[in-house]
């Protein structure tokens, strides 16, 4: 048989690649800071494979306890701190000491075993077992990830057949040299088909397993970044921006909509007596009343601090207007915690405002001023004919800390002075 590349080049490359892997994965730890200690297990791993394959290829070259001892412990123990990655990365009780116990043994073993080239074929039975054990072990982690439905189903299929492939590798490395044992150059170079295979593997596999990670830990940032954008993290409702899109889909898609904007009632105070952790409470008790009490298909969103908006996709204005009237008495007749009274003003639009959500949007909001002029604790459903017509007076500025920046240009709002006792 030909051998177009020979074994020393091909250990060389997976030493580079390896050592290349290292870097990438150590430098996009920061990328993801819940992966980022997998990662550093990852890195660590390419790191003891790459120096190992390194000094495989240099066999020679440099001296034997390099070559033989140190090179088979860090290239068969690098399997006990990928395991560990995968270990963190899927969430798995962590097991630091088993990758350190397991490199100490295999340093035990090989400083006994010597530099003789004859202990090679142990050393490969060896090196086969503990990859194949612990690739065999991240499979269930694996799974059970997939089965979870928490990451991206793509990289994980991925890397849990990466793990079967490799088991597949070594366990069929582990028969051929148990059953045929290893031929050996006289430079000291295990040769033969299967272990012109390995060190192909060994150049390649770095990269996949590598690429696997970082698309893994990619997916996982792409969904933080999306639960980040859509979900308002006190209350679990939709955030503004999540809000908007889902009510613009629904009002395409037709139908009478009805939009509610709800705003508590002198919330700064709650703040003030109860402090913002008293507050937050609050807030988020609201929002569980206004899902518990909200038909199924109701669209809600924390449009900002303590306001809400709520979209009926289907439903008659008079409908609407009931239904912000129950919510308005639910709060008011729900307990939110001794001596701390809540009620919600609500402005009310319907199809008649506009098609458009802007449209529902400006007539909520002007309505939810009329409900706080009007005294609070209200609903207000159309617009006041004998009011000082829609020239609206500057708005008073929000608490900008807590505000989302604007989506869509709303109608300034009075000053509170306006606002009745
Ligand atoms: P009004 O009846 O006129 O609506 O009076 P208000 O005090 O409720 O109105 P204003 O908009 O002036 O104050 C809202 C306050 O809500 C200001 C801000 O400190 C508070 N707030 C906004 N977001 C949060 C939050 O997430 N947590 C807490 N605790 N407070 C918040
Ligand atoms: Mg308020
Ligand atoms: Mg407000």
């Amino acid at each position: 048989m030909t051998l177009v590349f020979d074994v020393r080049t091909l250990l060389f490359v997976g030493s580079l690649s390896s050592l290349a892997c290292t870097v990438m994965l150590w430098s996009s730890r920061g990328l993801h800071l819940p992966s980022k200690v997998a990662l550093r297990w990852a890195a660590g791993s390419q790191l003891m494979f790459g120096l190992a394959l390194g000094g495989v290829a240099l066999r020679g070259a440099i001296p034997d306890l390099l070559s033989f001892q140190i090179a088979h412990t860090l290239g068969t123990g690098a399997a006990a701190l990928a395991y560990e990655g995968v270990r963190r990365l899927t969430g798995a009780r962590p097991l630091p000491w088993l990758a350190v116990g397991t490199n100490l043994a295999l340093l035990a073993v090989n400083l006994r075993l010597g530099s003789d080239a004859s202990h090679l074929v142990a050393r490969l039975q060896l090196n086969s077992a503990v990859h194949a054990v612990f690739a065999a072990a991240s499979v269930p982690l694996l799974l059970g990830r997939l089965r979870g439905g928490d990451d991206a189903t793509g990289p994980l299929r991925w890397a849990t057949g990466f793990m079967v492939l490799f088991v597949v590798g070594h366990l069929l490395r582990l028969g051929v040299t148990s059953i045929a044992g290893a031929h050996v150059s006289v430079d000291g170079m295990v040769e033969g088909p299967l272990q012109m295979m390995m060190p192909t593997v060994f150049a390649l596999g770095p990269m996949v397993y590598s690429m696997i990670l970082i698309g893994l830990v990619n997916g996982r940032l792409a969904a933080d970044l999306w639960r980040l954008a859509t979900v308002d993290v006190l209350t679990g409702l939709r955030t503004r921006r999540s809000f908007v899109d889902e009510a613009r889909r629904m009002l395409e898609a037709g139908g009478q909509p009805v939009l509610l904007m709800l705003d508590l009632d002198r919330f700064k105070q709650v703040n003030d007596r109860h402090g913002h952790v008293g507050g937050d409470r609050v807030l988020v008790h609201f929002a569980r009343l206004l899902r518990e009490h909200s038909p199924e298909g109701s669209v809600i969103g924390r449009h900002g601090g303590e306001e809400f908006c709520l979209l009926l996709p289907q439903a008659s204005p008079d409908e609407g207007q009931a239904h912000a009237q129950r919510l308005c008495d639910a709060v008011r007749s729900t307990s939110f915690g001794p001596s701390m009274p809540v009620t919600v003003s609500i402005g009310v639009a319907s199809a008649a405002d506009g098609g458009t959500l802007e449209a529902l949007l400006l007539a909520a909001d002007r309505r939810l001023y009329s409900a706080k002029a009007g005294g609070r604790d209200r609903v207000v459903a159309a617009d006041d004919p004998l009011a000082p017509d829609t020239e609206r007076m500057p708005e008073a500025p929000h608490d900008a800390a807590y505000e989302a920046p604007a989506v869509l240009p709303s109608a300034p709002r009075p000053a509170k002075a306006l606002g009745a006792g």
